[in-house]
């Protein structure tokens, strides 16, 4: 069988699972009933359509609305899977080609519309088609009660029935007399596996830290939980040894955990893990798949993840008993410079990568927010939910100030040094510092030379972090990390937008004049 990690990535190109996405297409694969309920837009589809493709046989989706179908169809044909949809939005000679591809067993995913149900010649082809499994979307609409009934849903339990086959139903809507009447007329009243967790984990805290001695940050995080179980996750092999030794030089018990070290040595620290009682373990995204551990007390990221759906994945690890635990995530500039250079020299197509700086763009703005980061979290998962009281920014409301002026000092340094340098030398010349390499490019002469005496280096290394983390500014992964300016910030350039920042003392920095943020 096809590993689900591997599709995930090669198929759809997502790094990682959305909440409840992993164990909804194990259960589906395994040829298990399955009710899942998911809010709109939190990743259904994948939960039918990546078991399709890691085993043998085709799956029947059923779907009520014909243009969803035909889109979905045709994404997945991009993607390189065999897919086909019956609808009566086709032609007579595009059903029949479909139907010559799924007798054949060419097919992946048939997807079928309702009304296609009731007909004989429709029950003979899947009869021959070799159906694995039955997948239902928008499941709710058997329910005479909704506002969506679909008379024809009626059918499906029969069609299940003749066919042998195990059903998986999805909808986003939860209350429970629709549930019992999915299950009465889908399930013919027997239990299906239901998932219908919501994606908020309240027992567990939010916190994130912009890097300012990173080393001596997460040594202090795991010093001040001294004696319980945590994970601290870094973006690099070396980082991951280098920071176990630093923990155990602190007298933790702490190993590290990465891709290269040989699998009995990973089955070691995973069982070590899994049995000990206080193990730190600093690892790459490599750790993970092994762990079932319920009391883990914290996640610590040393760098930042690649994605919310990355980073959600990874904090879900913590207090899987329920009782509370904490979370903390570092990130800074490097990170950012980093990741997007990951994404740039990935050889990825190009709606992929900008589909992948748009994900990291949604992680940086969580990093970046100023109100409750649960609810932005969930909103992202289309979780609508009230302020959480149990993150950082709900326990102190982080300071803002209008940025506007400072942006737009940075953005003109950016642009009059020709998007050529990193965020050091724009720095020096918002303070007018005449370096050698100011001075060899001539940037003693730029009109901003000097314009930003106003702010110490700490707060400009914030303005200029958080113009990134709002993709108003991208380093470029071909160019060393230069800052151009991004589409977005034409806007603020031209005088027509303005900008609230978050008043982040990185640094405790001595020199320089007062704060006028
Ligand atoms: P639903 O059917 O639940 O409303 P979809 O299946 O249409 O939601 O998915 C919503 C969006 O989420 C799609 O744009 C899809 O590409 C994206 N998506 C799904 N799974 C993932 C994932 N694991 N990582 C990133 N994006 C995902
Ligand atoms: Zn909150």
């Amino acid at each position: 069988m096809a590993s689900a990690n591997a599709l995930l990535k090669s198929v759809f190109g997502f790094d990682a699972f959305r909440p409840g996405q992993e164990e909804i297409v194990r259960a589906v694969a395994n040829g298990e009933s399955v009710l899942a309920i998911m809010p709109t837009g939190g990743g259904k589809s994948l939960c039918y359509q990546l078991p399709a493709l890691m085993g043998e046989g085709l799956t029947l989706v059923i779907s009520p609305l014909i243009a969803l179908m035909r889109d979905q169809v045709s994404a997945l044909k991009q993607a390189g899977v065999a897919a086909g949809a019956l609808t009566s939005a086709a032609s007579e000679d595009e059903n029949q080609a479909v139907i010559d591809a799924a007798r054949t067993g060419e097919l992946s995913l048939l997807y079928l519309a309702p009304e296609r149900l009731s007909s004989t010649v429709t029950r003979n082809i899947l009869r021959d088609a070799g159906v694995a499994r039955i997948a239902v979307d928008e499941a709710h609409c058997v329910s005479q009660w909704g506002h969506d009934f679909r008379p024809d849903y009626l059918r499906i339990g029969e069609l299940q029935r003749y066919l042998g086959v195990p059903l998986a139903a999805f909808t986003a809507t939860a209350d429970n007399e629709t549930q019992g009447e999915i299950i009465t007329r889908l399930f013919a009243g027997t239990e299906p596996r239901r998932f219908l967790h919501g994606f908020d984990r309240p027992n567990i805290s939010l916190a994130f830290a912009p890097k300012d001695k990173p080393r001596q940050q997460i040594l202090s995080y795991a010093g001040a939980r001294r004696g319980q179980c945590g994970i601290v996750y870094c973006a690099t092999r070396a980082k991951t040894e280098a920071l176990a030794a630093a923990l155990r030089d602190e007298g933790h018990n702490a190993c590290h955990y990465h891709g290269a070290m040989d699998p009995d040595e990973r089955r070691r620290v995973e069982h070590r893990f899994n049995t000990e009682d206080a193990l730190i373990v600093v690892a790459t995204i490599a750790f993970g798949m092994g762990v079932d551990k319920p009391d883990i007390r914290w996640v610590a990221h040393a760098d930042l993840p690649k994605s919310v759906e990355g980073y959600y994945q990874e904090i879900g690890r913590a207090g899987r008993d329920g009782a509370r635990a904490e979370t903390l995530t570092l990130y800074g500039p490097e990170d950012i410079r980093l990741r997007r250079a990951q994404i740039d020299e990935s050889l990825a197509p190009a709606d992929r990568q900008e589909a992948d700086h748009g994900r990291l763009n949604a992680l940086l703005g969580l990093a970046e927010a100023t109100s409750c980061r649960r609810q932005l979290l969930l909103s992202y998962f289309n979780e609508a939910s009230e302020p959480c009281n149990n993150c950082d920014l709900c326990d102190t409301p982080p300071e803002t100030f209008d940025a506007t002026e400072a942006a737009r000092m940075a953005l003109s340094a950016i642009l009059r040094s020709e998007e050529r340098f990193g965020a050091g030398q724009i720095i020096d010349i918002l303070l007018g510092k005449l370096t050698d390499k100011v001075r060899q490019f001539g940037h003693d002469a730029l009109p901003t030379f000097g314009v930003g005496t106003a702010y110490r280096p700490a707060q400009w290394q914030a303005v200029l972090r958080q113009l990134m983390g709002h993709d108003l500014i991208r380093p470029d992964a071909r160019a060393h990390g230069a800052l151009k300016i991004t589409r977005k910030a034409h806007p603020l350039l031209k005088g027509k937008a303005t900008l609230t920042l978050r008043k982040d003392l990185v640094s405790t920095a001595t020199s320089g004049p007062k704060i006028k943020m």
